[in-house]
């Protein structure tokens, strides 16, 4: 299974992304997450793209495309992987379609998550991670049980730079200029399932997995 997950920031991509791939055991990658790591290594790529991401810009595309060319090349992609937040603008779409050619591998499907954007930035405004472990916790849909820290670790509950308000709108513009057209593309190769990214996890997650069945 091949999955690309597609949506506005703050959408819950992650959130249902982490429960698709446990269903199908199949490799989930982030890039979002990826970049967040090579920040904290201070690794040439993440110095690169710090000034990018906390601003709300996409990071270049040639660094994304180096970047995801060499990780689809491990071995533990093999089995399948769901990209989540990759690609995110055309170049990479077709970056990607080169490499799986080259890798005599198809997609399956591309998921897209829609939500009104204003509930988007109430979501986005109330997200804290977990410094410790990286989890993701909601002070207003699914607050901690202790105050500033995680229920998973108890390591201390921080807002990512990047979902302070300023930054969330610049996100949400960069989405609708720049990603949003892949929607066109994907439907164009008959690939696109389109979820509604409102109500219950479980639910949506159910949805999802209809559709792919
Ligand atoms: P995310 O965690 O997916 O919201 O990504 C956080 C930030 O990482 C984005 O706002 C971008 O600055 C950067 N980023 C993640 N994935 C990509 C991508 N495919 N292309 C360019 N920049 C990306």
């Amino acid at each position: 299974m091949r999955l690309i997950f597609i949506g506005p920031p703050g959408v819950g991509k992650g959130t249902q992304a982490t429960l698709i791939k446990d269903h199908f055991d199949i490799l989930h990658l982030s890039t979002g997450d990826i970049l967040r790591e090579e920040i904290a290594q201070q690794s040439t790529v993440g110095i690169k793209a710090k000034s990018f991401m906390d601003r709300g810009y996409l990071v270049p595309d040639n660094i994304l495309l180096e970047m995801m060319e060499k990780r689809l090349q491990q071995p533990d992609s093999e089995n399948g992987y769901l990209l989540d937040g990759f690609p995110r603008t055309i170049p990479q779409a077709e970056g990607l379609d080169d490499i799986l050619e080259r890798t005599n591998q198809v997609l399956d499907a591309v998921v897209s998550i829609e939500l009104d954007t204003d509930t988007i930035v109430k979501r986005l405004s109330s997200r804290r991670s977990c410094k410790q472990c990286d989890s993701i916790t909601n002070l207003l849909f699914n607050p901690p049980k202790t105050e500033g820290r995680c229920d998973i670790c108890s390591g201390e509950l921080v807002q990512r730079s990047d979902d302070k308000d300023e930054v969330v709108l610049n996100r949400l513009t960069v989405y609708n200029e720049q990603t949003a057209p892949l929607l066109d593309y994907y439907t164009n190769k008959g690939l696109i399932i389109t979820i509604d990214g409102q109500g219950d996890i479980a639910v949506i997650k159910n949805n999802i997995l209809e559709v792919l069945a």
